[in-house]
């Protein structure tokens, strides 16, 4: 187990300055541009595929990084450049994510490089979970998967929608319901290849922030998918749905939203990116403070503003370091027994919203144009405490948490 530290290696220094480099070079000058356009960022993408940051190797090796801050630091690195156009970059890792966490090792190597294509050719990919019934409530879920086994095959139906990439992936992985009795318990996850009949593209979000993240329903009519596409395999499914079965009947009800639970390891990724905004948001105001002058000298001479800047900078500090410790846990295999995962994903998105409304109001009228990047920062900062679990769910998960109560 890897000690908690508070201070990045020489390694993660070198891939930080890296990242920042690509962030603020790449990503930041075009942000404004592909926010207007809400268009996937195709160009920058193939940019960050170029240099190695669109590809697994990179996120595995952040993954894998036994400090746990790998992850953590790319992220903040990235949406401090931009939000909308990192969540491009980013967003095919979630899929890649489903399919590393349940996926056999076939599947593994087979599905992941055709998320991401390659430098010549990028692909993205798109993790459907989230229904129009069923967002926080995902035991809600309606999307059915039902097995014919005269062919080996899946057939989906239902509709989902937010899915990042969604309609425009490659790979789509699909979270449907094989059990309905079963409630969270009952639902599995299914690769959809490349070009299946009966997956389409239904409404294209038009959005408040992350307007260069392609945001959009994915529509399933009769999606015939091979039983090699159902993750982790039919008899690990029957054995879990057994499982599942058993424990319902002992404690005499259904079993109700567990998958609530189930996000505590990644939600510090998202405090990360959080984090991210808020610390560009911040550079922002800090800079403007000590150069635009009222009264005969700079704004920051004022103790209104210099406390606020004192406060932003107090907040997302805090965040980071809740964020770093959550991260080193998941990877280190510490139990959440504070749900400190939802813990640092709450504090960094509020933060985040926070520190983004104060950066305007420092830039005044300024701020409030799309001439600065703290009006699309703060647009942008929005989406923190409401995707990968609202604020309120993580305050429940912590709460019930914290008072031995399952979490449903
Ligand atoms: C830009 C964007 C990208 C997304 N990307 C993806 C993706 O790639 N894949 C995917 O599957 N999903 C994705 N999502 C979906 C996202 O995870 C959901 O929007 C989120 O889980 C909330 O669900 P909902 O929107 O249905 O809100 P609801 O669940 O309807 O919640 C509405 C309000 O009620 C509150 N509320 C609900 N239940 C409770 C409760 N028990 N106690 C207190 N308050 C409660 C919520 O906190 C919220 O304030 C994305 C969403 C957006 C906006």
């Amino acid at each position: 187990m890897a000690e908690f530290t508070m201070e990045l290696n020489d390694d993660q220094k070198e891939v930080r300055d890296w990242l920042h480099g690509f962030a603020a070079e790449v990503i930041r000058p075009a942000a404004a541009e592909w926010d207007e356009r809400e268009e996937t960022p195709w160009p920058v993408i193939q940019e960050a595929a170029k240099v190695g940051i669109y590809s697994l190797d990179f996120y595995a090796q952040q993954y894998f990084d036994p400090t746990g801050l790998g992850i953590p630091m790319a992220m903040e690195e990235l949406f401090w450049g931009d939000a909308g156009i990192a969540l491009s970059i980013v967003g095919t890792g979630l899929a890649a994510v489903g399919v590393l966490a349940n996926g056999t090792e076939e599947q593994i190597g087979t599905w992941i490089p055709q998320m991401y294509g390659d430098a010549g050719d990028v692909k993205v990919a798109a993790f459907c979970s989230s229904e129009p019934d069923a967002g926080s409530d995902v035991a809600s879920m309606r999307t059915r998967a039902v097995y014919d086994e005269a062919k080996d095959e899946w057939v989906l139906n239902g509709t989902k929608t937010w899915a990042t990439n969604g309609g425009i992936a490659n790979v789509h992985v699909v979270v449907a319901v094989v059990d309905p009795e079963l409630g969270s318990k009952g639902h599995a996850s299914f690769i959809v290849p490349p070009n299946t009949p009966g997956l389409s593209q239904g409404q294209k979000f038009k959005k408040h922030g992350i307007r260069a993240s392609h945001t959009a329903e994915v529509v399933l009519e009769n999606v015939r998918v091979p039983g090699s596409c159902l993750l982790g395999g039919k008899e690990k499914l029957d054995q879990r749905l057994a499982r599942a079965r058993e424990r319902a009947k002992a404690g005499g009800e259904r079993v109700k939203n567990a998958a609530m639970a189930t996000f505590e390891a990644s939600r510090p990724a998202v405090g990360a990116m959080a984090v991210g905004t808020a610390r560009a948001a911040y550079e922002e105001a800090l800079e403007y403070a000590k150069t635009r002058e009222q009264f005969g000298r700079p704004i920051i001479d004022n103790q209104g503003v210099a406390f606020q800047l004192a406060d932003m900078r107090t907040s997302i500090d805090a965040a980071r370091l809740l964020v770093w410790r959550a991260s080193w846990m998941a990877v280190n295999g510490k139990p959440f027994t504070a749900a400190e995962g939802s813990m640092s994903k709450l504090f960094a998105s509020e933060t985040a919203k926070k520190v983004t409304a104060q950066a305007i109001q420092i830039l005044g009228g300024n701020g409030y144009t799309r001439e600065y990047p703290v009006e699309r920062m703060h647009r942008d900062a929005a989406i923190y405490t409401i995707f990968e679990g609202t604020s309120e769910i993580q305050r429940l998960v912590i709460a019930r948490t914290l008072a031995g109560m399952p979490i449903r």
